[in-house]
């Protein structure tokens, strides 16, 4: 199924720059991407449309891109706020924010790879999954870590089906505010679930492999001494590094009482 509209600038107030290396830093915090954004974005939309301006700014901009979380993935400089209010990340060489003139070249790869690629959640997500990410969640930083995380995604689909013992019409959620209130608060876990192992190279799912690219993580299930759960994957998505049991069952337990606030909140369907 097509999917209803451009994953990357959906409207609605969400927008992402993922693979522009957005969230690619060891501090991927919401005030420490904010803080290269608007850096950029003061840099950049003042000068002259031109590719000597921008190869320069690009140049001098990327001194401060020193601590990547996966050294080998491009951290481009050109990405920023796209709009007047700073609530939109965005391309700031694209032609649409600078009079018609693609600066693209300048930027980490090249005008015609920025403009045809298309990440895996093109081709994994449904129409209904990416409906619901964007109406929930309406702002820069949440729904880029959401929108690019199809396993994030479709494991919460799943628990929700598990818990209602079938199907779930995500359209419905949408359409019914506490129950989109209930969504929210379980996407918006990635940035918001306490406990979370501070300072270690982990990015959601992934940890860093010997050369510096991301590889899954999986939980240790005979060293923790515990049996696998359906509520490990989202565990795992949301960037918990679990130790003990008792940290894994808690984290687990911090999933499940979200769904259980979604399920709650499900309209029941219209009699006939
Ligand atoms: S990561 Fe995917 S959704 Fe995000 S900007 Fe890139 S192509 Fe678009
Ligand atoms: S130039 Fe390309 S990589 Fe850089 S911000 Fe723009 S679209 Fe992203």
């Amino acid at each position: 199924m097509a999917l209803p509209f451009h994953l990357c600038q959906p409207g609605g107030g969400a927008s992402c720059g993922a693979c522009c290396g957005l969230y690619n830093f060891r501090d991927h915090s919401r005030a420490a991407l904010a803080r290269a954004l608007h850096r950029r974005t003061d840099t950049i939309r003042p000068l002259p449309k031109t590719a000597e301006a921008f190869q320069a700014a690009a140049k001098s901009l990327r001194r401060w891109d020193k601590d990547p979380m996966f050294p080998p993935v491009r951290l481009c400089p050109l990405l920023g706020f796209v709009n007047e209010e700073r609530t939109q990340v965005g391309c700031l060489a694209h032609p649409f924010v600078n009079d018609g003139t693609d600066l693209r070249d300048c930027g980490a790869y090249n005008s015609n790879t920025c403009q045809s690629f298309e990440c895996p959640s093109f081709l994994w997500l449904n129409a209904p999954q990416a409906r619901l990410i964007r109406a929930a969640l309406p702002d820069w930083y949440r729904y880029g870590l959401v929108v690019t995380d199809v396993e994030f995604v479709r494991g919460c689909v799943k628990l929700l089906e598990a818990a209602v013992g079938g199907p779930v019409d995500l359209d419905a959620l949408v359409a019914h505010g506490p129950a989109l209130e209930a969504v929210r608060a379980l996407f918006s876990l990635k940035e918001t679930a306490p406990g979370r192992p501070g300072g270690a190279v982990i990015f959601g799912r992934f940890a860093r492999d010997d050369l510096g690219e991301p590889t899954p993580r999986l939980v240790d299930y005979d060293f923790l001494g515990s049996p696998a759960a359906p509520e490990d994957d989202v565990v795992l998505c949301l960037g918990y590094d679990p130790r003990s049991a008792a940290a894994l069952e808690e984290a687990r337990a911090l999933v499940r009482r979200h769904v259980a606030a979604v399920v709650e909140a499900i309209p029941e369907p219209a009699a006939d």
